[in-house]
Order: structure tokens, then sequence, then C-alpha cells
């Protein structure tokens, strides 16, 4: 209940001969059974003379091979490996992938946690300057923290994130059904678990009066099959599906599947943030606010001022656009 403050990533460095840097990130979740202490054991494995931004597929293979598993550490390699393949091209990230970019286009939604309900008015109110939420649900006071929500910002934006809190088909029917009566709340991300039967899961997708968004059911694209009939959307994040050529591609698997997209995160810093930024042209909702929670982040990259997403401010004009703080 808002207990956690700290919140451990790796970041990683990648140099060539030439001088050029390419920044990854690894945020891993114990939800995927990843922790930093097994990523670091697995950056350990790495022959850096299988490593070239030149040759990104090629140096993911050799990733690929190291050991089954780390979605974050090797998503974290494929971020760095990209980052500094753009860089040597003097392109965005976006644009070494063939992608557009909006600046001050995109919005993404400002999350508030499981709390208290007082806690909740008070993070609502402090979050007035972004103009959609995403409140986490799945416990037994979603009703009254609603309530709370609604008491500082009526008639706001929201999205609702039950992290696969509700246990049955019926209890989730019911808490969706009350929550579509308010007609701001735009859609519900993962209302049962994951491992909830196929059958549960279309069942409750046929009466939804509410969009459901797979994130927990949908890792990466090797899951889409059993989310077409269960959900109306996916949410990607780079750090479960495996780095950005992972996500990109589960991204674009899903919408040729008539699926909704949306990037997500975890806590994270711009490293992870920015390079998910650059792939927002293949969405149709943005979750990015893990930078927006954290105090301490190393980097700058880019800015989500109101919500909006921008590079205008970011000092590096290639790769991911991100430069370490200390850094002129
Ligand atoms: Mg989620």
């Amino acid at each position: 209940m808002g207990g956690v403050h700290h919140f451990p990533v790796t970041i990683v460095e990648l140099t060539d001969d030439d001088g050029v840097t390419g920044y990854g990130e690894c945020a891993p979740s114990s939800r995927y059974q990843e922790n930093v202490e097994g990523g670091l054991d697995f950056f350990s494995l790495l022959d850096a003379r299988q490593l070239s931004f030149d040759e990104v597929a090629s140096s993911m293979d050799h990733v690929e091979r190291l050991a089954p598993g780390q979605f974050a550490a090797k998503g974290a390699l494929n971020m760095a490996l990209l980052d500094g393949a753009a860089r040597r091209t003097g392109k965005p990230l976006h644009d070494f992938l063939g992608l557009t970019f909006q600046d001050k286009h995109y919005v993404t939604s400002f999350s508030i946690g499981i709390d208290r309900s007082e806690v909740i008015r008070e993070k609502t109110l402090a979050a007035r300057d972004y103009p959609i939420l995403k409140l986490k649900v799945g416990v037994s006071e979603d009703k009254a923290n609603f309530t709370a929500l609604r008491e500082a910002a009526p008639g706001k934006r929201v999205r609702l994130d039950a992290n696969e809190g509700w246990k049955t088909k019926e209890q989730a029917l019911e808490m969706i059904e009350w929550f579509a009566k308010d007609s701001q709340v735009e859609f519900i991300e993962q209302p049962m678990p994951a491992t909830s039967a196929p059958g549960d899961l279309a069942w409750l997708k046929q009466r939804s009066p509410l969009p459901l968004f797979a994130d927990e059911s949908y890792r990466s694209a090797s899951d889409l099959a059993a989310c077409v009939d269960a959900f109306h959307g996916v949410c990607v994040k780079l750090s479960k599906a495996g780095g950005v050529s992972r996500a990109v591609d589960a991204l674009k698997l899903a919408r040729g599947a008539g699926l909704k997209t949306m990037l997500g995160c975890m806590i994270e810093t711009s490293v992870l943030i920015s390079a998910a930024a650059h792939l927002a042209a293949l969405t149709d909702h943005l979750d990015l606010d893990g930078n927006l929670l954290i105090t301490n982040d190393p980097f700058r990259g880019v800015t989500a001022k109101n919500g909006v997403l921008s590079f205008a401010e970011a000092a590096e004009p290639f790769g991911l656009r991100v430069k370490a703080k200390d850094v002129k």
C-alpha cells in the first residue's frame, strides 16, 4: 500500500571503438521472476566482441543464445545496441526504425497507485496538470478509491488497471459494470489473472461494457492468439517484451490482428521511457509515466509536461535522445 519507495534498475552502456555510446536500461519485474541480480549475472556472460552497432540482429543472436528468459536484461542490450546504431547513422531512434514521431502530440496517462482513499485524493489533486489518470484497482477498496479520485477530479478521463486483481469472471464483470457508469472511464487493463481459463476471459470480453486491455496476458507477440478472443487491446512494455525490437513486433502484430495498442512501463528512468516514446506512432494509448514517479532520474530525454511527450528539450539529437545528467 504505497510502501515501496525503492526500485532498483541497471543501466547498460555500450561504447564502440569510435567512442559512440549506446544506453539501455534493465528494469526487471518480480511478476516475471526477474531481478537486478539475475540481470547482472546475465550481463557477465556477454562477449563484447560479439556485439556491434553495425550488426544489431547478429548481436542479438549472441545475446539470445546466452541463457533463456532474462527479458529485461536482453531488452536493455537491444536498446543500447539500437541507440548506438541510430547514433552512428545520425538519426533519432524512431527515424532509424522507420517510424514517425510527432512532437507534443502524444499524451501519457499519470498513474495513481493503490492507497488509502485520503492519499488517493491528495495524489489526484497533485496530478491536476495531467489530463488522463490511470487508477490502480483490483482490491476491496476499489469503489471508495475511485470515489475519492472523482471528488478530486470530477470529469477527468480515467483508465483503470486491475493488475489481475479480480479473481472470478463474475466479480470482474460486476466491477467493470460499476465503473462503466462513469462516462469518462475509458478502458480497463488486465481485470483477471493471466492464468485464468481462456473461456472465462472470453466470457468477460463478450459482456464487458468497457474495452479490456491485456497486460500480464500479453508479454510478447507469441501471446497474440490467446489475446484476440479475450481482449480488445494489448499493453506492451519494453521491459517485459525484451526490448525495442520485440516491442515493435508485439505492437505491429496486435494491430494487424485488429487489437488496440498501448505502451506501458515499469518504474523506469528516462532511458526506458524515451525508448518507448519513439514507438508512440504504433499505439492508440500511452502510459509512460515511469520517470515521472521517481526523484533521482540520472538521465534527461523525453519530457511529459502536462502529460504531453516532447523531445524539444532533449540535449542529444540522435538515438534514444537521452543524455546522462552530469554530462554537459
Ligand atoms: Mg498493467
